[in-house]
C-alpha cells in the first residue's frame, strides 16, 4: 500500500468520464464537512503551469532549477525535471504538509495501491475495472450496472456527488480511527451546528449537472443568411470549401521577382541585379502573363503574386529608374509572401458545431464565401410571475400591492441569453390559475420559467402543481440568494419540456437564473456552458457569511489605486434588494465553505459583463 501519512482517495475511470468534474464537486461538500482537501493530479508530460509572459516563467525558462512564488495568500513552486521521469506517487504526496490537511484526492496514478472509487458511464462502452483491482471501494455510476456484472464493492450514483461525499468522509473516518486527527467527526460536527451546511441541499455544481443531464433534447436545426446568423448557435461543422487566401498573394507593396535572379548561396559580393519591370498586379486585377528570370512585376500589398515569382521584394529597398529595377543583397526565396490557404486551408474544420457565432465568425464565414448556415432555432421560453400582490405596470399600487419586476429581470435575461421570451403575465396565487397557465406555457414553449411561489407557504402551489402535472426533481440548493428553486418537467405538445420554478425575491431570480436557467438554454440552443469568467480582486469591506452554502453577493469591481482589482460590497445583501444588482456590476462568489472575508482579502469575482 503506498505510504502517505494522510487518507487518500483515488478515482479511477476511462477518460471522458468526468472525474476532475466529480473531484470539482466532491471538493466543496467535503470542505463543508471540514475536510482541508488536496488533490494530487497526474498530468501530461509536458504540462504548463504558468504562462509565457509571467515572472514565473521567464525565470524559469532562463534555467532556473527551482522558482518558489509566494505571496501573503497563496504559494507555488515550480520545479524542471531535467530528464522527463513518471511521477511517483510516495514521492509527490511527501511534498504535501500533513499538517495542513485531512485528506488527498488523487487522479491518475492508475496501477498505485491506494483506496479508490471507480467512475463508470455504462453508455461509454468501456469495461468495468473493479473486477481487475481489489483495492476499488465503491463504483460511482450514473445508469445501473449490466446484468452480468461481478458484485461491486459499493454501489454509488455518479450523479449524487453530496452520497459520495458521505462515503468518502466515512472511508477516511474509518481509516483514522486510532489514527492522530481524531478530530474528523469533530470538524463535521462544528461545520453541521456552526454554518447554514444542509445536507440534504445540493451544491450549485451537482444542481447545474443535473439540469444539464436533463435537459437534453435541442431546439431544430434552420438555415439562415450569415448576415442574420449574429449570436446564433451553429448546428453543424463548418468547413473551408475553398483557401483562405484564396491566391498566393503579397504581404508587401514591392516587386514580384523570380528566385532565380538572387544571387548564388556564398555571394556576398553585394552587387545590385538588375530586372525589368513588365507588369503590375494590384489587388483585384492580377498580372496575367508568368514571370520569367530577369523580370519583376510591380505588387501591392493583397494582389495576387504572379506565376514564376518566388518572392517580393519591398518597394523600400529597391530603386526604379523607368522600367529599370535595382535589388541589392539580402532579399530571400519566399519572403513577403502570403500562401494560398496560409490562413485556412481548403478542406480544414473552421468552426465547430455549439460555436455561438460572434462577429469574428460571421466575417470568417463570410472570407469562405459561406452565404448560409445551419444554426439551432432560438429556445422559445414561456414565463410567468406569480403572486395575488402583483400590479402589472400603469396602474397605482393598492395597499399591499407591488410592481411585478422579475418579469421584465427575466424579459430582459432570457434575450441576452440567445432566448425567444414567450410572456404570459402575472397570474394570481389560484391553484386553477396556476394549473392552466403551466398547461398553456408548456404546450407552446421549449422551457417554461416562473418566478414565486415555490416556498412552501400556504400560497405556493406551483411544486404541488409540478408534482401533480409533471415531474418535480429537487428544490434545495446550497446557494444564496437561490432559496428555494424547483427544478421539474412539463409535458409539452412534443414531448417534456424543462419548468425552472425560481424564487420570488428579485435577486434570487437573477442569481438561480444565471446558474440554472441560463446554462439549460445554452444546451438547448447547442452551446456548451462554460463556467463564467472570474477573477481575483481585493475585498474592500469584511463581508458576512455563514459556511455551509457559497454566496453570490453584489460587488462593484474596480481597479484601485495599484492597479489592482478590487471590489466594493453594495451593502445590504438581502435576495429583495434588486438596488444591489443594478448598482453592482459583479458577483462575489464566496465559496460554500467560506465563513466570510476580512477586508484586503482577495476573493473570486465574476463580472456581469456579457452574463446577466
Ligand atoms: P414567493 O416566493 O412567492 O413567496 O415570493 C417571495 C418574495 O418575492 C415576496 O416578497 C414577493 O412579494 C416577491 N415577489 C414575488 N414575485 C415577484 C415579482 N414578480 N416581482 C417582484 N417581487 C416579487
Ligand atoms: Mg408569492
Amino acid at each position: 500500500m503506498t505510504e502517505s501519512p494522510l487518507p487518500l482517495i483515488g478515482f479511477a475511470a476511462w477518460s471522458g468520464t468526468g472525474k476532475t468534474t466529480l473531484i470539482t464537486a466532491l471538493i466543496p461538500l467535503l470542505a463543508a464537512r471540514g475536510l482541508r482537501v488536496a488533490v494530487l493530479k497526474h498530468a501530461h508530460h509536458s504540462v504548463e503551469f504558468d504562462r509565457p509572459g509571467k515572472d514565473s516563467h521567464r525565470l524559469r525558462c532562463a534555467g532556473a532549477e527551482r522558482v518558489l512564488v509566494a505571496s501573503a495568500r497563496r504559494w507555488a513552486m515550480f520545479a524542471e525535471r531535467r530528464e522527463a521521469r513518471e511521477p511517483e506517487l510516495a514521492a509527490e504526496l511527501a511534498r504535501l504538509d500533513p499538517r495542513d490537511l485531512d485528506l488527498v484526492l488523487v487522479e491518475g496514478f492508475k496501477g498505485a495501491d491506494m483506496a479508490k472509487i471507480e467512475l463508470h458511464r455504462p453508455s461509454l462502452g468501456r469495461p468495468l475495472l473493479y473486477p481487475q483491482d481489489a483495492r476499488m471501494a465503491a463504483v460511482a455510476c450514473d445508469a445501473p450496472l449490466p446484468d452480468d456484472a461481478p458484485p461491486p464493492p459499493a454501489l454509488l450514483d455518479l450523479n449524487d456527488p453530496a452520497a459520495i461525499a458521505d462515503f468518502i468522509a466515512a472511508l477516511i473516518d474509518g481509516d483514522n480511527n486510532g489514527h492522530n486527527n481524531g478530530d474528523g467527526d469533530g470538524a463535521a460536527a462544528a461545520a453541521s451546528c456552526m454554518s447554514d451546511f444542509d445536507p440534504d441541499s445540493l451544491s450549485v455544481e451537482a444542481a447545474r449537472s443535473r439540469v444539464l443531464q436533463q435537459v437534453t433534447r435541442r431546439t431544430a436545426v434552420e438555415r439562415i443568411a450569415v448576415g442574420e446568423a449574429l449570436d446564433r448557435v451553429l448546428a453543424e461543422v463548418q468547413h473551408a470549401p475553398i483557401d483562405v487566401p484564396p491566391h498566393c498573394c503579397s504581404a508587401m507593396d514591392g516587386y514580384a521577382l523570380c528566385s532565380a535572379d538572387l544571387p548564388a548561396a556564398g555571394d556576398e559580393s553585394g552587387d545590385e541585379i538588375e530586372l525589368r519591370v513588365v507588369g503590375k498586379s494590384l489587388a483585384g486585377h492580377p498580372y496575367a502573363g508568368e514571370l520569367q528570370p530577369g523580370q519583376a512585376v510591380r505588387i501591392t500589398t493583397g494582389a495576387v503574386v504572379p506565376a514564376g515569382a518566388g518572392l517580393v521584394a519591398m518597394q523600400e529597398n529597391v530603386r526604379r529608374d523607368g522600367d529599370r529595377l535595382y535589388v541589392g543583397g539580402g532579399e530571400r526565396t519566399g519572403q513577403h509572401l502570403r500562401a494560398a490557404g496560409s490562413d485556412i486551408p481548403r478542406g480544414a474544420q473552421v468552426l465547430a458545431a455549439g460555436r455561438r457565432l460572434g462577429p469574428a465568425e460571421l466575417g470568417l464565414l463570410a472570407s469562405l464565401g459561406i452565404a448560409e448556415v445551419a444554426v439551432r432555432r432560438r429556445p422559445v421560453v414561456a414565463f410567468f410571475s406569480t403572486g395575488d400582490e402583483l400590479a402589472p405596470l400603469g396602474e397605482p399600487l393598492t395597499p399591499g400591492q407591488i410592481h411585478d419586476s422579475n418579469r421584465y429581470t427575466l424579459r430582459g435575461m432570457l434575450l441576452r441569453c440567445g432566448a425567444e421570451p414567450l410572456d404570459l403575465g402575472a397570474v394570481a396565487d389560484d391553484r386553477a390559475a396556476l394549473a392552466a397557465t403551466l398547461e398553456a406555457a408548456a404546450a407552446r414553449a421549449d422551457a417554461v420559467v416562473t418566478s414565486g411561489g415555490v416556498s412552501v407557504g400556504e400560497a405556493d402551489y406551483i411544486r404541488e402543481l409540478l408534482e401533480a402535472q409533471g415531474e418535480l426533481s429537487f428544490w434545495k440548493i446550497a446557494m444564496k440568494p437561490g432559496r428555494p428553486l424547483t427544478l421539474g418537467r412539463l409535458p409539452g405538445a412534443d414531448g417534456d419540456v424543462p419548468f425552472f420554478g425560481l424564487p420570488g425575491n428579485p435577486v434570487s431570480v437573477m442569481a438561480t437564473f444565471y446558474q440554472f436557467v441560463r446554462p439549460a438554454l445554452l444546451a438547448m440552443a447547442g452551446e456548451d456552458w462554460q463556467p463564467p469568467l472570474s477573477i481575483r480582486a481585493r475585498a474592500r469591506q469584511a463581508l458576512k457569511k455563514a459556511p455551509g452554502r457559497i454566496e453570490y453577493q453584489r460587488g462593484v469591481l474596480a481597479r484601485d489605486a495599484d492597479g489592482e482589482w478590487a471590489v466594493d460590497s453594495t451593502g445590504l445583501q438581502d435576495s429583495h434588494v434588486l438596488s444591489s444588482m443594478s448598482r453592482a456590476n459583479c458577483f462575489v462568489v464566496l465559496p460554500l465553505a467560506s465563513a466570510g472575508c476580512a477586508a484586503g482579502d482577495w476573493v473570486d469575482v465574476e463580472p456581469f459583463a456579457g452574463l446577466v
